[in-house]
């Protein structure tokens, strides 16, 4: 067994602390990652506090991680020691269904292996995220990083950023689309560099009025302040697609509404209530909402290549692991300028 310092949630409602774990040793299928650097997602401050329900527990939390291959299992075939590698939020499936054969693995009919907050399909062994120092994944769910991109910047892609890419490429977006992004976090400011890499005219829609001049730095066009009720009420049946990243509880017809003749909604964002949503406005424009969950291994790789090829990282403010609680706080006053890092050497 390889052994792992880690930071871990022992429970929903205390602090984050030091845990040490092991990781199995590898399997012929297995690479063995050393990680530099983990992306702290909203969904891991649901997850560790169980705002979802379901959470177990020791939790360590984790799912945007880039390190460097120190060994690989004897049937490795993509990768050898010493190549810079990245782990998401899927670190196993099936293999059989429909969708992991069309390698849409996190549609998989008996339910994707999340890389924490589950059991592997051994349905004994605890999945263990990147807020720790080591990960054992099969490479079928291991991706190629580029040596070029700055590596910490890299990290958000491996959620943040496969999440807003698959959707915008589902919905076809394409050059003079009008696109809007609800939520300025990490969704958010990935959803704003693809749309605009994608050739789109995009609007950042946002509570926060001082992330304008940021929201214009990303690339957005233009800001409208979501909660100016005439702004948002000139903006109705306006864009072809709207990003819904938003982490908290919101109204979903505020956005619903701003969509033009078939118009599409697209929602990543998982905030706990369940929403409701007035048929009459869904009839409206033929408008569709359509929900979208991180993206398959071909796909992020995909994304991970043309990233490298657009030169696009996130926006970053690295911290060391002690600080994990601080971040949490901040990510829920929208005090995230776009993604806190984990810079997984304060661990060692
Ligand atoms: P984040 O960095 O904390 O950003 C969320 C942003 O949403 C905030 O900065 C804020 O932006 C806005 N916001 C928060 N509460 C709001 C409210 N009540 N009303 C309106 N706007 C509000 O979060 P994230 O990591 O980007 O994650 C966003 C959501 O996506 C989370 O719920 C996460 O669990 C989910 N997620 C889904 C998937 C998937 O596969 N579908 C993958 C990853 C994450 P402004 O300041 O601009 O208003
Ligand atoms: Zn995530
Ligand atoms: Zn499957």
């Amino acid at each position: 067994m390889i052994p792992v310092k880690a930071f871990a949630a022992m429970s929903a409602t205390t602090a984050l602390q030091p845990f040490q774990f092991e990781r199995r040793e590898l399997r012929p299928h297995d690479v063995l990652v050393e990680i530099l650097f983990s992306g702290v997602c909203h969904s891991d401050l649901h997850q560790a506090r169980d705002e979802w329900g379901g959470s177990i527990y020791p939790m360590v939390p984790g799912h945007e991680i880039v390190g460097k291959v120190i060994k690989v299992g004897s049937h490795v075939k993509k990768f050898k020691a010493g190549n810079l590698a990245g782990v998401g939020v899927m670190v196993d499936s099936c293999r059989e269904c429909k969708p992991c054969k069309n390698f849409m693995e996190q549609y998989c009919a008996e339910g994707m292996t999340g890389t924490y907050n589950n059991y592997e399909r051994d349905k004994v062994t605890m999945a263990q995220g990147g807020y720790s120092t080591q990960i054992v994944c099969d490479e079928r769910w291991v991706y190629h990083v580029s040596g070029k991109l700055n590596l910490a910047g890299v990290a958000p892609l491996l959620c943040a950023g496969i999440t807003t890419y698959s959707p915008l490429k589902y919905a076809n977006v394409k050059p003079g689309d009008k696109v809007a992004v609800a939520g300025l976090g990490g969704l958010g400011h990935m959803a704003v560099k693809f749309a605009v890499a994608m050739g789109a005219k995009v609007t950042m829609l946002s509570t926060s009025p001082s992330k304008e001049n940021d929201a214009r730095k990303l690339g957005a066009h233009h800001f409208v302040l979501s909660t100016d009720k005439a702004a948002m009420k000139k903006h109705q049946s306006h864009f072809d697609v709207v990003v819904d990243a938003i982490s908290g509880n919101h109204d979903y017809e505020h956005y619903l509404k701003l969509l033009d003749l078939q118009g599409k909604l697209l929602i990543v964002g998982l905030p706990k209530d369940e929403p409701k949503v007035n048929p009459f406005e869904l009839i409206k424009n033929r408008r569709s909402i359509i929900g979208s969950m991180i993206g398959g291994t071909v796909e992020t790789q995909e994304m991970l290549d043309f990233c490298a090829e657009k030169n696009i990282t996130a926006d970053v403010e690295i911290i060391p692991m002690q600080y994990i609680n601080e971040a949490y706080e901040r990510m829920l006053k929208n005090d995230v300028k776009y993604r806190f890092v984990i810079d997984m050497a304060s661990l060692k």
